[in-house]
């Protein structure tokens, strides 16, 4: 993975004052992200690298951790090396860095010899300024003398808690990182890491050698985040079916918990023709590789995947994520949930959790070491209560995580969008259950329960004389599945267990207080309509939609789709979401407009401008969208008037040449291998130029006669009436050539 070095001028080595190290950071933020703020605890983690002091650094996904090392390492002299688990995630963040005209490179074992020697030879040369490798590779002997050499300034340790044992996802080749304070000793040390355990975290500091490092550990609610619950294990393929077709053509993941079910699931949503593909650890591993690659380079919507996927998956666009079956610990879920809108752009995550789920899980983990099962079935039972609570879920997972949660009402979960609704007299209604269990002398299951407490007349009820008892149809009113649910909600919340090879319902303690009086469940009812999201208070993105034009954003997405393919590189390595939302938002006329919109640097401006402003101009002009708008105005349909004028680019003037020589458009389009639409454009500028009166050479005269037709009765300010009047029958192209000649008649 050698690439090309863009060579660009670096800002300066960073003077000591504060104020001027913020703003020297935030320079060349601009300058090769396109960026202009930090996001927060970014300026605190960038201080600490700039100052050379050790630090661990705690953001959620997408919180924007790489920034934190990226920005520091432009703006220093000499080498940073990023410690990175996987390759595939290392080749991702070496393609967005060179896209941003940053220097850097990867050594990894999946190079050759000379593709490895180029690199160490650029590191010689001083013209690298990042260095990714896996922590491996890092440590054998060869690499450590050859770093020695090199001018280290610091490391950073992306996702550091693999070298905790007490992680969810322990590595044991980054033990091995603990020799790097002292084989570096000039360079400072920087670990990263979304885990939000406090143990975690100092076991990270402490195997790292980290001398008096600073702790920045940030906020671990990811506000743009909706989460939703649904509860009940029947239809489950159906209601994926439904969140995934309400999402049609969005990138989204469902996570299942076996393989089998990740099959059965991906076929049913192809056979529903949903661009769907799975990913499990059984696949061959071409076949995963290459669904992979489908998701990231947006060739596929969907991925439905057990847990082995997603670690290194840097895909920044991932509108949904639906967990089609309970995680086996919160750390899991948010983990895989957190996958969604690393963007920072609203995304869904909905869990799909059953009272099944729980107990495959128990099976799973009492059949696994015996150490471990206390800490997993605590994990497990905190789980539970996540599925079975009814409070806000942004809450739920901020505490659980030891942080306070600040607002009453997140705005982004279904508690607090009113979409579940506490049943309105819990007390009675867990007693009513509890009672019924009783009844049943404690020695039946969930079902038959909720049958009885139904009033169904099934043969086995009847046989048994359950028809005769008090609490046979107690809950009439009720749906069968209702009572189900909350039966598995007194479950999880300990006032009812399952016992013995049939999952029998046994009363517990708390269960015998319920019955009581003295404990109150808390008991949700699916409400029969929610409020919207588009109603709600809070939530932090709430807007981003807002002065997007929809239909210029899908059309900048099959551009920034068609320009990645060319060249190799994940679509949202080109520009993320929130840029093309941002464009299509402001709708910039111009390269200097351009630089505006956030996530557009120099770099990204020089490389992809052109195409994508000949886009939003060509755009805005057929359909009358008002071009540059600023950061609070848009959206507002109004005259065809960009504010600074599309200068036409030095490239138009062969084109203008091959007019005047009467070619056809074309033939133009051929001669110099231009798309059409760009060679319209430049007819465009001939025309006006050469006060051209005569569209013949270009448009059929029929053609013609028909568009100077409809301009006497629609007339000419805008295309689209034109073309709505010649009921769509006349390319856009053709009326904008007559239009023109028209105007210099
Ligand atoms: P993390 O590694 O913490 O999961 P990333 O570093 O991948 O997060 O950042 C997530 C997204 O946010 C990326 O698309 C990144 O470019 C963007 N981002 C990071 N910092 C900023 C910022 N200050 N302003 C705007 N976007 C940012
Ligand atoms: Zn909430």
């Amino acid at each position: 993975m050698v690439n090309r070095l863009h060579r660009l001028e670096l800002p300066p080595a960073v003077p000591a004052a504060s104020s001027t190290l913020a703003a020297t950071l935030l320079d060349a933020m601009q300058r090769y992200w396109g960026y202009d703020s930090f996001r927060p605890l970014q300026r605190e983690a960038m201080t600490c690298v700039m100052g050379r002091r050790d630090s661990v650094t705690v953001l959620p996904t997408g919180g924007g951790k790489s920034l934190c090392f990226q920005v520091p390492a432009v703006c220093s002299e000499g080498l940073a090396v990023v410690v990175s688990p996987l390759i595939s995630l290392m080749k991702d963040q070496v393609d967005a860095l060179v896209q941003c005209g940053v220097p850097a490179a990867a050594i990894n074992s999946t190079m050759s010899a000379e593709e490895r020697g180029i690199v160490a030879s650029q590191i010689r040369a001083g013209e690298l300024r990042l260095l990714y490798v896996a922590p491996e590779r890092l440590l054998m002997s060869r690499t450590m003398d050859f770093l020695t050499a090199a001018n280290v300034q610091f490391a950073a340790i992306d996702e550091a808690h693999c070298i905790s044992a007490w992680g969810h996802d322990f590595r044991p080749e980054y033990r091995g990182l603990s020799i790097l304070k002292e084989a570096f000793p000039q360079a400072s040390v920087h670990a990263f890491t979304a885990t939000a355990s406090t143990h975690v975290q100092r076991d990270i500091a402490e195997q790292l050698n980290l001398r008096e490092p600073v702790m920045l550990i940030g906020s671990f609610d990811r506000p743009n985040l909706t989460y939703r619950i649904v509860r009940g294990g029947s239809g489950r393929f159906d209601k994926v079916a439904r969140l995934v077709e309400q999402r049609r053509g969005e990138s989204g993941i469902v996570y299942c918990i076996s393989r089998k079910e990740v099959e059965k699931v991906a076929a049913g949503l192809e056979g529903l023709g949903h661009r769907a593909a799975p990913y499990h650890a059984g696949l061959a591993d071409d076949v995963r590789h290459r669904n992979q690659e489908a998701f990231l380079e947006e060739r596929l919507d969907v991925i439905v995947a057990t847990v082995a996927f997603g670690m290194g998956i840097d895909k920044s666009n991932v509108r949904f994520v639906i967990h089609n079956g309970m995680p086996k610990s919160l750390e899991h879920y948010v983990q895989e949930s957190g996958r969604a809108g690393r963007d920072g752009l609203e995304a869904e995550c909905v869990l799909l959790a059953s009272a099944g789920d729980a107990m495959l899980w128990r099976r799973m983990i009492e059949g696994g070491e015996p150490e471990s099962v206390a800490g997993a079935v605590r994990a497990l039972e905190a789980m539970n209560q996540f599925v079975d609570g009814a409070g806000c879920r942004h809450r739920a997972i901020v505490e659980y995580f030891g942080q306070e949660y600040p607002d009453d009402d997140c705005g982004a979960c279904d508690v607090c969008l009113g979409e579940l609704d506490l049943v309105a007299e819990p007390v009675v209604l867990g007693q009513k259950i509890i009672s019924c269990v009783a009844r049943l002398d404690q020695r039946y299951g969930a079902d038959y329960t909720a049958k009885v407490l139904v009033g169904s007349a099934d043969q086995r009820i009847r046989s048994s004389g359950h028809d005769q008892l008090s609490t046979h149809g107690l809950l009439s009113e009720h749906r069968q599945q209702d009572v189900r649910q909350w039966i598995d909600q007194l479950v999880s919340q300990g006032y009812l267990a399952r016992v013995g090879e049939y999952n029998t319902l046994e009363i517990t303690p708390d269960g015998r207080e319920l019955l009581r009086g003295e404990r109150t469940p808390q008991l949700l009812k699916p409400a029969p309509t929610g409020r919207s999201r588009s109603q709600r208070r809070g939530g932090a993105t709430a807007d981003s939609w807002e002065g997007v034009d929809r239909d210029l954003f899908e059309r900048l997405r099959r551009l920034r789709m068609e320009l990645a393919s060319e060249r190799g590189v994940p679509p949202y390595v080109v520009f993320s979401d929130a840029t093309l939302r941002d464009m299509a938002r402001r709708r910039p006329s111009s390269l200097t407009a351009l630089l505006e919109v956030k996530g557009v640097g120099e770099k990204k401006r020089d490389d992809y401008g052109h195409d994508f402003v000949e886009a939003i101009v060509e755009h805005c002009t057929a359909e009358g969208v008002a071009m540059d708008q600023g950061e609070g105005n848009g959206g507002s349909r109004s005259r065809v008037v960009p504010d600074e004028p599309f200068v036409p680019a030095a490239s138009s003037l062969p084109a203008f040449e091959l007019f005047r020589q009467g070619l056809g458009i074309d033939e133009v389009a051929e001669r110099l291998g231009r798309v059409r639409s760009t060679v319209v454009k430049y007819l465009g500028e001939f025309i006006q130029q050469e006060q051209a009166m005569d569209p013949s050479p270009w448009v059929d005269a029929a053609v013609v006669a028909r568009i100077e037709a409809a301009y006497e009765q629609v007339g000419g300010e805008r295309l689209k009436p034109i073309f709505e009047h010649l009921g769509g029958e006349v390319p856009y192209d053709d009326i904008r050539i007559v239009l023109g000649c028209l105007g210099n008649r």
